[in-house]
């Protein structure tokens, strides 16, 4: 089943189209990118714990094309709408050190914030197009994937010293500082270090990665998308993350990476409820994504379904990030024969649903969620979109095209 979204191929195809639109010429030397979008298999709102993750990068991906200026102006053009913001944004890039300060639009504040923390500075100017064909908001990380294009983009204009890792983590203090989001590492780390056919079991505290293959015919990882879009900058993304570091400094740990079950019962009556059970979903979550990951290696796919299970659970009951669209996709999954199990990917209060299943039933299952799932409104409108984003055949995914010049 191919998937039916564009290729990196096709949307660099667009960009060109809309950069000569847009420029009106066609530049000398044309760079163009492209970063892959992920999918969380498991382990969530685990990274910013030091912690283990599972994700997978997509083929969704986020392409950057343009080409050097002779002066300090950036402008950036993006061909996918975010609310009402402008699609063109334009600044000066200061050459007497000032740091670039985040601002208005909201989308702007990701290529500063990369720029700014950018590992070979300074920058020159430069003029490019964004087309992406990772949702936005979506919590497939369309956010990453533009951070880790536009720091690929500056990598070719003005190469650093290719330390991937520390590529990951400038975009994600890019993400920090200028998109207000205190995210962990994960997003950033599988966009520059994910594969096709494989998921990464990621260390975050010590950064190291371990590939778990992820290509078996026999199976198939299917996206579905509530159509809710969350807003990780409110207030409850930074809350749940205060609310971890509480923990762990009443468990007298560094992080609750290192603290077990015991050590949370044992300090039961020192922290409230809440604390408590946002303490739990963590230190559980860390071991399922190990075991899930050890699961996954040996095929043993119930077993993996039966921990993305508890997973969603988890975040549904205890750390309260889900919402009753994410419940509902998840409950509608695993009525079906032959899935193995579902549940939210991504920080929550919207986005997606990542479902295993056995590849013979993908089409049933599609059927069933569509069947069973309400139409979903938001605001005052009905989305007229069906619930089913991408469905991506895990062997069929192909490679992402290689940054190249023009
Ligand atoms: P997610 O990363 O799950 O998609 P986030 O809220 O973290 O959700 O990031 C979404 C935001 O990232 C968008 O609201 C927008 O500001 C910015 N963004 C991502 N991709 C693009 C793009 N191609 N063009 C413009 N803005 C983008
Ligand atoms: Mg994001």
């Amino acid at each position: 089943m191919a998937s039916p979204f564009p290729t990196a191929a096709e949307l660099m195809v667009e960009a060109r189209r809309m950069y000569v639109q847009t420029y009106g010429e066609e530049a000398p030397r044309m760079m163009a990118v492209c970063a892959p979008g992920r999918v969380n298999l498991i382990g969530e709102h685990t990274d910013y714990n030091q912690g283990f993750v599972l994700p997978m990068a997509l083929p969704l991906v986020t392409v950057m094309l343009g080409s050097e200026t002779s002066d300090q102006d950036v402008t950036v053009t993006t061909l996918n709408e975010d609310a009402d913001e402008p699609r063109k944004i334009h600044f000066h890039l200061p050459t007497d050190g000032t740091p670039l300060s985040p601002g208005s639009p909201k989308w702007a504040n990701y290529v500063k914030g990369v720029i700014q923390h950018y590992r070979a500075p300074p920058v020159p100017g430069f003029r490019a197009v964004i087309c992406s064909s990772v949702p936005l908001g979506g919590g497939l990380s369309s956010s990453a994937s533009l951070e880790v294009a536009v720091y690929t983009f500056l990598q070719q204009l003005k190469p650093d010293d290719k330390d991937e890792i520390s590529k990951a983590v400038a975009c994600q203090q890019a993400e920090h500082t200028h998109a207000g989001v205190p995210c962990g590492i994960m997003d950033q780390f599988v966009s520059v270090l994910g594969r096709a056919g494989q998921a990464l079991l990621i260390d975050c505290r010590s950064m190291e990665a371990t590939p778990v293959p992820l290509a078996d015919p026999k199976l198939v990882i299917l996206i579905t998308n509530s159509n809710v879009k969350h807003h990780l900058n409110g207030s409850e993304y930074p809350t749940r993350r205060r609310q971890c570091e509480e923990a762990a400094s009443i468990l007298g740990k560094d992080s609750l990476r290192d603290a077990t079950m015991k050590d949370l019962e044992d300090a039961r009556d020192k922290m409230d409820n809440v604390t408590y059970r946002r303490a739990q979903h963590v230190i559980k979550e860390i071991d399922r994504t190990v075991r899930a990951a050890e699961s996954l290696k040996k095929g043993e796919y119930k077993e993996f379904g039966k921990l993305m299970v508890e997973s969603h659970n988890s975040l549904r009951d205890l750390y309260e990030v889900s919402c009753r669209e994410l419940d509902e996709l998840v409950t509608a999954a695993m009525e079906v024969e032959g899935v193995f199990g579902s549940r939210m990917t991504g920080g929550g209060f919207g986005g997606c649903t990542v479902t295993l299943l056995q590849a013979h039933v993908i089409d049933r299952t599609i059927l069933h969620i569509q069947i069973t799932t309400p139409i979903f409104t938001f605001g005052n409108r009905t989305s007229p979109l069906p619930y089913i984003f991408p469905h991506l055949v895990v062997s069929l995914l192909q490679l992402y095209l290689p940054n190249c010049e023009w």
